[in-house]
């Protein structure tokens, strides 16, 4: 076997080769990247990592019940202290944090109770 050869053999059956390759294969999404409070977008609009450091002065519509956790652009688990938000490209956020986006999560409409079995 040429040298050549043996290199590309060699690559296809080295350990991260083929995991490698299985994720690509398979789309799956790269691993999460939190959000600093230094980005330039971040920056921009004023996005705090807690919500009790926001600038008053400076965000005077910002109430200290909003919270990410709040926000319809959270997608994290409830409970759970941080995670994806779309207006940062999914970025992590923490549930506590807060920036000039916040849009109130709507609240879901109450179900009708069921009603009785007939008689
Ligand atoms: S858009 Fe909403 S979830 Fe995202 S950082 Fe701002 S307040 Fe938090």
């Amino acid at each position: 076997m040429n040298s050549r050869r043996n290199f590309l053999f060699k690559l296809a059956f080295s350990a991260g080769t083929p995991a490698l390759l299985c994720s690509r294969a398979f789309g799956q999404a790269p691993p999460p990247v939190k959000l600093e409070e230094s980005d330039p977008v971040a920056t921009a609009l004023g996005y705090k990592e807690d919500t009790a450091k926001v600038d008053a002065q400076k965000y005077p519509m910002h109430k200290p019940e909003q919270k990410c956790s709040g926000c319809a652009l959270y997608t994290g688990k409830p409970g759970e202290p941080s995670g994806p938000c779309s207006a940062f490209g999914n970025k992590i956020v923490t549930a506590n944090g807060w920036c000039a986006a916040f849009a109130l999560k709507p609240v879901a409409p109450a179900t009708p109770p069921t009603p009785a079995p007939a008689q």
